[in-house]
């Protein structure tokens, strides 16, 4: 077990229960080579590591980062304890629903739901809204795109998309959330108004929905997509390590059982390479938002010849505005760690001027499981950040 950079923080896992079958599937089956989950990588920077310890191990990993000195605290006793509560509130929320045919934006959904629901919002602003199919996923699932448009030719256009990582629950029900409040807000609030009068807006919000699917059947904290890699018997590749720029360099992996392997070859994706495609095929995106959790970060590609500082800043002290969340920006190599392979260099390289990352609530406390009665907030207050990079898109397209 490799373990850099102090200080770390441990989260304390109990595989115990087998009725779920966790205990058997996660420990692990995907990172043959450690016995750990690392939800928040290792970086030179000394930022926190965050790791998930399987029960068996718990003993091990705490004796060695004793015997090296390495202070840590326990952030999650049980991390199936907050699973059963998240498919407990998943289980209400559904009831609900039947009583009531809402749409609950205040919890999780699955794929199936989400799909349903983009039709609704379609359905009920259709000369705004259209689903766009920009292909197939490895296990065939449509990749779909939401479009909202006024009319106009090859609009210049801003793309976000939630849940490339499969796990990243809280991106999905921002990017729904998201999506109704860009519909709700058209001819009411004026700088939506603004930017849809001249610019297409593109959401995708089930980003890689095979991997999202394996979250809601078999195992909650899967990252990766869902192809299987010839010679080894793990899946999955990390699609925001399997972009060309920088493809195979540091911060991603060779090997197919790493949560950070980058795929055979750049694009191998099926998810990703859709989006090149589209991305391609538009041939007038200025700007490229691409929505991640957890750490509470707004970054940019360490490349920008003038680094967008100022709109940065601006835009994560109107997100803090809203509930006081704080979130810190800079460059992807000066603010988290290099990695090589991923979604916003590959769109500056490609000549989208604006391209960012968002990686949104919390900073560890709940990591991926981020509890359902955080949902509105986070998108609430993400909003206005988005909104800062939209408007200012719009006033200095070139
Ligand atoms: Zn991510």
């Amino acid at each position: 077990m490799e373990i850099p950079v102090r200080p770390l923080e441990v989260l304390g896992s109990s595989w115990m229960s087998t009725s779920t079958g966790w205990g058997r599937v996660l420990p692990f089956s995907s990172t043959s080579s450690s016995q750990v989950d690392f939800w928040r990588h290792p970086n030179s920077l000394g930022h926190p590591v965050d790791l998930r310890v399987p029960f068996p191990s718990l003993q091990g990993v705490k004796k060695f980062l004793d015997s090296h000195n390495f202070s840590y605290s326990i952030m999650i006793e049980d991390v199936q304890e907050l699973l059963d509560e998240e498919k407990e509130s998943m289980r209400r929320s559904r009831r609900v629903k039947r009583s009531s045919r809402m749409f609950d934006f205040a919890s999780y959904h699955t794929i199936d739901e989400i799909y349903e629901w983009m039709d609704v919002l379609v359905e009920d602003h259709p000369k705004l809204v259209s689903k766009v199919q920009m292909g197939q996923s490895y296990e065939q699932r449509p990749l779909y795109v939401l479009k909202f448009s006024t009319g106009g030719w090859n609009r210049p256009a801003i793309w976000l998309d939630t849940g490339i990582h499969a796990r990243e629950w809280i991106t999905q029900a921002t990017g729904v959330w998201t999506a109704n409040k860009i519909a709700k807000e058209y001819g009411q609030d004026p700088s939506v108004t603004a930017i849809l009068d001249s610019m297409d807006i593109f959401l995708e919000i089930v980003t890689n929905p095979d991997g999202f699917a394996f979250t809601h059947s078999s195992n909650r904290l899967w990252r990766k997509t869902r192809s299987i890699n010839a010679g080894s018997r793990c899946v999955g590749v990390d699609p925001n390590r399997n972009w060309d720029a920088g493809f195979g360099g540091a911060g991603s992996s060779s090997n197919p059982c790493s949560e950070i392997y980058h795929g055979p070859h750049a694009h191998s994706e099926r998810e990703v390479r859709a989006i090149v495609d589209f991305i391609r095929a538009h041939g007038n995106v200025k700007s490229v938002i691409s929505i991640h959790s957890y750490s509470q970060m707004l970054l940019f590609p360490y490349g920008y010849r003038r680094a967008p500082n100022e709109l940065a800043k601006k835009a994560v002290s109107d997100l803090a505005a809203v509930f006081g969340t704080k979130y810190t920006y800079g460059s992807i190599a000066n603010t988290i760690y290099m990695a090589g392979g991923t979604t916003v260099d590959w769109a500056y390289d490609n000549g989208v001027k604006y391209s960012f990352t968002l990686e949104l609530r919390d900073s560890g406390r709940y990591g991926f499981l981020l509890p359902s009665s955080q949902i509105v907030p986070t998108a609430t207050e993400t909003w206005p950040a988005l909104l800062d990079i939209m408007v200012h898109v719009l006033e200095h397209p070139y």
